[in-house]
C-alpha cells in the first residue's frame, strides 16, 4: 500500500542503510516493486512511500519497468546551474506540482548489492532521481518552496493532464 500525504512517514528524513544492513535491501526492493507494479509503466517509488523510512528507492530513466534500478543512500551534485521546470505527479500526493530540477547531475549511490555507483544523469533520469531523493529527505513535490500546485476537479481531468505531461517527459528520456 502506498502512503498518502499527510502521512508523517512521508515528511521525515529516511535513515541510511548501514554497511552491515545491505541484506535488508532485497526485501525493501521487492516491496517497492510490488507496490509500484499496478502503476506500470512508472517512474519510481521511494521506501518512505511504503512506510519504510530507509534511504532506498527504485526508479526508471524512461518509465520502462525493465529499466528500474535500485538506489541506496544516494547523493548527487549538479553538473551545471541549468534547470528544467516541469510538472510532476507523485503516487503519494493528490495534486500535481510544477517545480525546477537540475537538468544534469552526477549521482552517487549504492546498488542493491552494495556496489558503489557513480553516474551522470540527464533530463528525465535526473528529474526522477531528484524527485525520489527528495522523498528520502522528507520532502514532497507539493511542499517544495518553488512548487506551483495544480488541483483537479476530477480524477479523469488529472489523468488527462498527466498523459500530456508524460508525452513531454518522453522527449527527455536519456539512458544514463
Ligand atoms: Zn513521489
Amino acid at each position: 500500500m502506498i502512503c498518502l500525504f499527510p502521512d508523517p512517514v512521508l515528511q521525515q528524513k529516511a535513515q541510511a542503510i548501514d554497511s552491515d544492513q545491505f541484506d535488508s535491501v532485497k526485501a525493501i526492493e521487492e516491496q517497492l516493486l510490488a507496490a509500484l507494479q499496478p502503476y506500470f509503466p512508472a517512474a519510481g517509488l521511494a521506501a518512505p512511500q511504503i512506510g519504510i523510512s530507509k534511504s532506498v528507492f527504485i526508479y526508471s530513466y524512461d518509465r520502462d519497468p525493465a529499466h528500474l534500478e535500485t538506489v541506496v543512500n544516494p547523493t548527487f551534485t549538479p553538473l551545471s546551474d541549468e534547470k528544467i521546470v516541469g510538472w510532476e505527479g507523485c503516487l503519494s500526493c493528490p495534486h500535481l506540482a510544477k517545480v525546477a530540477r537540475y537538468k544534469c547531475i552526477k549521482a552517487r549511490y549504492y546498488s542493491g548489492e552494495g556496489i558503489l555507483v557513480e553516474k551522470v544523469l540527464d533530463g528525465f533520469a535526473a528529474k526522477v532521481f531528484q524527485h525520489e531523493y527528495d522523498h528520502l529527505q522528507g520532502i514532497l513535490v507539493i511542499n517544495r518552496p518553488d512548487a506551483e500546485v495544480k488541483t483537479f476537479e476530477t480524477k479523469e481531468a488529472m489523468q488527462a493532464f498527466l498523459a500530456e505531461v508524460k508525452k513531454q517527459d518522453a522527449a527527455h528520456y536519456k539512458k544514463p
